[in-house]
C-alpha cells in the first residue's frame, strides 16, 4: 500500500522546512523525510555550531588582550573545550530541536526519520513505506568531500562534522584546505589554544578572492601565529612516531608538516549518490550535482532540487532563497528566478569578510569601465575606539551606471555593514544614494559615504 500525497519533502535543511510549512498552511497534505538531524548541515555542523565556537574563540581572544582594554586577567587565559562543547552543543541542540518541534506541529505534514530513496519519479520509499506525490522537493544538502590524498586511509583525520564531537584540544591541528571552513577553524582553534598550520595547494588562501583579500586575511592569521603553508601541490598523509605527517612539497621550507590532528576542509560534496535519482531520471552534473533550471525544476516533471544539492549555491541564504523562489512560484504566482539574486556571502574569521557582488577579478573580465575605492578600518572611529583597525573596505561601481558592482569590507562588523551595499544593488539605485545618506556615528557604516567620495577609476 502506498501513501498519497499533495507533496513529499526529502531533507530537512534550509529549504525543507519552510516549504512544508507552506504546503501545510495552504492545507496540503505533506511528507517530510529526514535520516539524520533536523536542521541539517547548517544547525548541526556547519554555521550555528562554528559561530557559537567562533564566539568563545572572540571571547578568549579579548580576555588576553585585556591590558590594552584597561584591565588585567590573574593568569593565563585557558579555554576548558569541553564547556566550550557543552555551549555550543546547547545553541545547536535547541535549534535543531526547533525544527522537528516545528515541523510535528503542522497540521496534514507527515514527519518520518529515515533514508529516502526514488522508485519512480513520483515514488519515493523510506522506511519499508512507499509515498506517492506529483510534486517532490529534493533538499538533501552536501557533506564534506575526502580527497583521493595518498596515505588518508591510513590516518585519522576529521571533518567539519566529527570536528563538532571532539571535547580536548589539538596539541598542533594542521588543516588542510585554506578556504572558508578551513580558515574559521584555524582562528577558533588557535584561539583556544592549539598550534595551528593552514596546508593550502594553491598560492592563496581563499583562493576565490582578490589578492589584496586573501593576503590581507593571511597576515591577520600569520599575526596570531597561525603557520600558512601555500603551494603544497602535493599533500599526502602518513602517521610518524605517534604524530601525523602532512606532506607538503611546498616551494620553501621543509616538505613535510608533523601535526598531532589534521583537518581535511578541501570542499564538499552533494549527497545525491544514495538517493536513487537514476530511478527517477534526474539529471546530475559530473560532480553529482542536481542539474535545474533558474527556477529550480529538475529536468524531470515535478521535481524540484534546493540548496547545496543543486550546486547553484552552498551557504544558508542560499538554500533558504531556494526555498523562496520556489514557494513563491508555486503558491504567489511570482516568477522568482536563481540568477536575480545576488552573489554575497561573509568569512566568519575576526574580523569578518562581507562581501557582495563580483571580485575585482570579476570586473576585469567583464571589461566594464569601473571605479573603485579602499579605505583602511585603521582610519574608521569606531575601529580604533575597539582597537579593531585590521581590514579594509573595498567597494567598485560602474562608471557608467553608477551602480554598485561589488565589495568587500573585511573588518570589524564587516559581515553586518556589507548589507548596506547589497540592498542598494538589489535596488539598482546608484552609489550616491549611499554617499548622500547620512549614517549613524560611530558606526563602521558611516564610512561608506565617506569611501564611496573618494573613488577613483580601476585599476
Ligand atoms: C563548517 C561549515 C560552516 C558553515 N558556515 C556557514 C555560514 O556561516 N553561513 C552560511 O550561509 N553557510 C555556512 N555553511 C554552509 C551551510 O551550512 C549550507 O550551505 C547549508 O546548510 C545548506 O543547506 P541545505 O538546505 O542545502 O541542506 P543541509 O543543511 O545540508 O541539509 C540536508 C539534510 O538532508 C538530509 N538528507 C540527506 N539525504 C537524505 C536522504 N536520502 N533521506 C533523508 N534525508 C536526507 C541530511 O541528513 C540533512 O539533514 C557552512 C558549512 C560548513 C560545513
Amino acid at each position: 500500500m502506498s501513501q498519497h500525497l499533495d507533496a513529499i519533502i526529502i531533507g530537512t535543511g534550509q529549504a525543507g522546512p519552510s516549504l512544508a510549512e507552506r504546503f501545510s498552511a495552504a492545507g496540503m497534505a505533506v511528507a517530510i523525510i529526514e535520516r539524520h538531524k533536523f536542521g541539517g548541515t547548517c544547525l548541526n555542523t556547519g554555521c550555528t555550531p562554528t559561530k557559537t565556537m567562533v564566539a568563545s574563540a572572540y571571547a578568549a581572544h579579548v580576555a588576553r588582550r585585556g591590558a590594552e582594554f584597561g584591565f588585567d586577567v590573574k593568569g593565563d587565559v585557558r579555554v576548558d573545550i569541553k564547556r566550550v562543547k557543552a555551549r555550543k552543543d546547547d545553541v545547536s541542540g535547541q535549534w535543531s530541536r526547533g525544527v522537528e518541534e516545528r515541523l510535528r506541529g503542522l497540521r496534514n505534514c507527515t514527519v518520518i526519520r529515515g533514508q529516502a530513496r526514488f522508485e519512480s519519479p513520483h515514488t519515493v520509499v523510506v522506511n519499508d513505506e512507499v509515498l506517492e506525490a506529483d510534486k517532490i522537493y529534493i533538499n538533501v544538502g552536501g557533506r564534506a568531500w575526502v580527497p583521493a590524498i595518498p596515505g588518508i586511509h591510513d590516518v585519522p583525520f576529521f571533518n567539519n562534522s566529527s570536528m563538532m564531537d571532539i571535547d580536548f584540544l589539538p596539541e598542533h591541528l594542521v588543516i588542510v584546505g585554506g578556504g572558508y571552513v578551513g580558515l574559521e577553524f584555524a582562528q577558533m582553534y588557535r584561539r583556544f589554544g592549539s598550534e595551528v598550520t593552514i596546508v593550502e595547494m594553491g598560492p592563496h588562501l581563499i583562493g576565490r578572492e582578490d589578492e589584496d583579500v586573501s593576503q590581507a586575511v593571511r597576515e591577520i592569521l600569520e599575526a596570531e601565529e597561525i603557520r600558512v603553508r601555500p603551494d603544497a601541490k602535493c599533500i599526502s598523509l602518513a602517521k610518524r612516531e605517534g604524530q601525523i605527517s602532512v606532506g607538503v612539497e611546498c616551494k620553501e621550507g621543509p616538505p613535510e608538516v608533523i601535526g598531532t590532528h589534521v583537518l581535511v576542509a578541501v570542499g564538499r560534496t552533494p549527497n545525491t549518490s544514495d538517493l536513487g535519482l537514476d530511478r527517477a531520471g534526474v539529471m546530475t552534473n559530473q560532480r553529482g550535482y542536481i542539474t535545474v533550471d533558474d527556477q529550480l525544476k529538475t529536468n524531470v516533471p515535478g521535481i524540484w532540487a534546493l540548496g547545496d544539492c543543486n550546486g547553484r549555491g552552498a551557504f544558508t541564504h542560499t538554500s533558504y532563497n531556494d526555498y523562496q523562489i520556489v514557494a513563491d512560484n508555486l503558491f504567489n504566482a511570482d516568477h522568482r528566478r536563481v540568477s536575480d539574486r545576488i552573489q554575497a556571502y561573509a568569512l566568519y574569521t575576526d574580523p569578518p569578510l562581507g562581501r557582495c557582488g563580483m571580485t575585482d577579478a570579476e570586473i576585469r573580465k567583464s571589461g566594464r569601465a569601473a571605479l573603485a575605492t579602499k579605505y583602511p578600518m585603521s582610519g574608521v572611529s569606531r575601529a580604533v575606539e575597539k582597537s579593531e583597525i585590521q581590514g579594509f573596505i573595498k567597494i567598485a561601481v560602474d562608471a557608467e551606471t553608477k551602480q554598485i558592482l561589488g565589495a568587500a569590507i573585511l573588518g570589524t562588523g564587516g559581515d553586518e555593514v556589507v548589507h548596506v551595499l547589497l540592498d542598494i544593488m538589489y535596488a539598482k539605485a546608484p552609489y550616491t544614494v549611499v554617499q548622500r545618506a547620512m549614517h549613524l556615528h560611530p558606526t563602521v557604516a558611516e564610512y561608506l559615504p565617506t569611501s564611496l567620495s573618494q573613488l577613483e577609476p580601476f585599476a
